[in-house]
């Protein structure tokens, strides 16, 4: 048994059921978890004892991004002002198709993680091709992270074929030993994944208590095409195919009908809200307050840097809340119901609830110092709205994985982060000399868009 640790002198925002919040709080880590929360009054420090600095902050349990692909780092605005089909099949996929290999996706994820951890994130939800590079790079960096093997349609050079179970099997050999890496099944969406594949897929799913992470009813044309081959709506196919007697949490859902809205929360499917990505691209807004008023648990993701083009959870808070008062009006989604979006609600749609999402005994040590010591947040009245409208990734103090701070002081433990930055600099640099030889082919016409790239 290791000594705790004691988080003291914020204000603690337990997002228990009570949503309890302690002035002066302290929080006590040891082994790895939650072992008492409290006031200062009632939990002695030892005189000694290894402490966080914790004042004049909020201390919560660390963010939950719900879906990302964080491989996808090293193409952060690489197309930008595109329609969505051209930005995917003109720009996206010819990079990924020439670019796309194990080193690509560990480097990208690295840097994603990086970006994540800076902003307060201890959680994060991936899918992508050569997911175990991703599992690598976060498990070097020490992240919770939910790996999902991509198992579209689409496969890259060098990746491996194979039935599922073969590649999943191979796959999660591969993860033994990663302690905060959990391996989860990636159907890309129903239009690159064909039904036997879901069959397959499912049945796996089912026989090892895996966790399925895809996207679902993010576009009209999706929607449509579904109806036209299936006369089903995305969620009632995935609910025929049996999809939805396995855990599932679904990217997006923009275009739902109120028995979609139904048929998801009796079947206890967990959607993932990515506001910025979808006004980014122009799909259509999620209807948020809807799936939460019918008992859907609905987290807060990021999507990809290459839609977004950050991994700031404050952020996403910020343009979550907003737009649904623009959409729905004042009050349907308050800012409190926005936190509990990026963590309790969030580990919700995970499923892994009991683990993470709040700061109560028992639970993983996970937690998130925002200093509100700075312009931006003095006085403070409220401090959910003080997160979701005022606070950004940029005021995460310190970032804890487990009882293990990943950041301290704003500086991260585990890596050299100027080496990965000049390391993610010298890919850029290829990628963009790539482009402009006068050979090059594919998406050479549309991107990079053009930029001092230094
Ligand atoms: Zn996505």
């Amino acid at each position: 048994m290791s000594e705790s640790l004691y988080v003291v002198g914020g204000t603690v925002l337990t997002m228990n059921a009570a949503m309890d919040i302690l002035e002066n709080g302290v929080v006590e880590v040891r082994d790895g978890k939650i072992k008492q929360v409290g006031s200062a009054d009632s939990i002695a420090v030892p005189a000694g004892a290894r402490t966080v600095d914790a004042r004049h902050c909020l201390v919560l349990p660390g963010f939950i991004n719900g879906h990302t692909h964080t491989g996808m780092g090293l193409i952060r605005g690489i197309a930008e002002d595109l329609p969505f089909d051209q930005w995917l099949n003109d720009v996206i996929l010819p990079t990924e198709k020439r670019w796309g290999s194990p080193e690509f996706v560990y480097i990208g994820t690295m840097l994603s993680c990086a970006e994540m951890i800076k902003a307060g994130t201890t959680t994060f939800n991936d899918m992508y091709h050569f997911e175990e590079a991703s599992a690598r790079a976060a498990h070097a960096i020490g992240m919770r992270a939910i790996c999902a093997q991509d198992l579209s349609s689409i496969t890259w050079e060098g990746e491996k074929g194979g039935s599922v179970a073969e590649r999943m099997d191979e796959f999660r050999s591969a993860l033994s030993g990663f302690e905060r890496i959990t391996p989860a099944l990636g159907p890309h969406a129903i239009y690159t994944v064909d039904r036997l594949m879901f069959e397959e897929l499912i049945s796996y799913a089912a026989d090892n208590n895996l966790l399925v992470h895809m996207h679902l009813s993010e576009t009209k044309e999706e929607v449509r095409r579904c109806l036209r081959e299936n006369n089903q709506t995305p969620p009632e196919y995935c609910n025929a195919l049996g999809l939805f007697n396995v855990k599932t949490v679904c990217a997006h859902g923009t275009c739902l009908s109120p028995s979609d809205i139904a048929l998801l929360a009796s079947r206890q499917v967990g959607i993932v809200h990515n506001p910025e990505s979808n006004l980014k691209l122009e799909t259509k807004i999620c209807p948020v307050p809807e799936l939460r008023h019918a008992g859907v648990a609905v987290g807060l993701g990021t999507d990809s840097v290459a839609s977004n083009n950050d991994l700031d959870l404050l952020q996403e808070a910020d343009t979550a809340a907003k737009l649904q008062t623009y959409r729905k009006g004042i009050g349907t989604l308050t800012a409190q119901d926005t936190v509990r979006m990026m963590t309790i609600d969030g580990a919700r749609a995970l499923h892994m609830d009991s683990v993470v999402g709040s700061l109560e005994v028992g639970k993983r040590a996970d937690i998130v110092c925002i200093d509100t010591n700075k312009p931006n947040a003095v006085p403070l009245y409220n401090p959910y709205a003080q997160l979701v409208y005022s606070s950004t990734g940029a005021d995460a103090r310190h970032t804890m994985v487990e009882g293990e701070l990943l950041m301290e002081d704003y500086r991260l433990t585990r890596i050299d982060e100027q080496a990965l930055l000049d390391e993610a600099r010298a890919w850029g640099k290829r990628i963009y000399a790539d482009y402009h030889k006068p050979s090059a082919g594919g998406a050479g016409s549309r991107g990079p868009q053009d930029s001092a790239l230094h």
